[in-house]
């Protein structure tokens, strides 16, 4: 699923796991079906500069409680993204689009596929396709 709709999203909790890495609960305003694993939250956050974006993976897709979970690094030689996010606390609301599935599994070309690939060859020995001209 990719939603690049922005909404409002609420703080529910955070929980600091390490100095550098915080934990936040998220609940966004427009509730929507589980995200797929590998999902990320393009997050709004305020720089001195002006808003910017960044994205943060989802650690936790909500299935239990309905809530987004994303752990946030501090980067102290970045733009500010992430020791923003580091300020952010219970009740504290952003703007945020997605679950954003950028890297959705590749199923992979399947046995046939694969088969025509490598040259035609079966994977099964005396199944595959005849050749046009037998060889003498
Ligand atoms: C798909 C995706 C998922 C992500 N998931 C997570 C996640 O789950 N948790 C998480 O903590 N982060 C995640 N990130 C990274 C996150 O989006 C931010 O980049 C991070 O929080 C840093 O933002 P910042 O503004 O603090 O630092 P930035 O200014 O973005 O800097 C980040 C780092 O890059 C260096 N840097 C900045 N600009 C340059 C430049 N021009 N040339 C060379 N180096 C430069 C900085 O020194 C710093 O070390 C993810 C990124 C992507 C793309």
């Amino acid at each position: 699923m990719t939603d690049a709709t922005p909404q409002r999203a609420t703080v529910g909790a955070r929980h600091d796991v390490t100095p550098d890495i915080v934990l936040l609960s998220l609940r966004l305003s427009q509730s929507a079906p589980t995200p797929p694993p590998g999902s990320h939250l393009e997050v709004v956050v305020r720089l001195p500069a002006g808003p910017d974006t960044r994205s943060y993976s989802l650690v936790d897709l909500g299935r239990d409680d309905g809530l987004l979970r994303i752990a946030v690094r501090r980067h102290h030689d970045g733009r500010g993204g992430a020791v923003w996010m580091h300020t952010l606390g219970p009740g504290d609301e952003l703007t945020v689009s997605g679950p954003v599935d950028a890297f959705p599994p590749d199923p992979g070309p399947g046995p046939q596929r694969a088969a025509r690939r490598r040259g035609g060859h079966h994977p099964c020995p005396g199944f595959g396709p005849r050749p046009a001209h037998p060889r003498q």
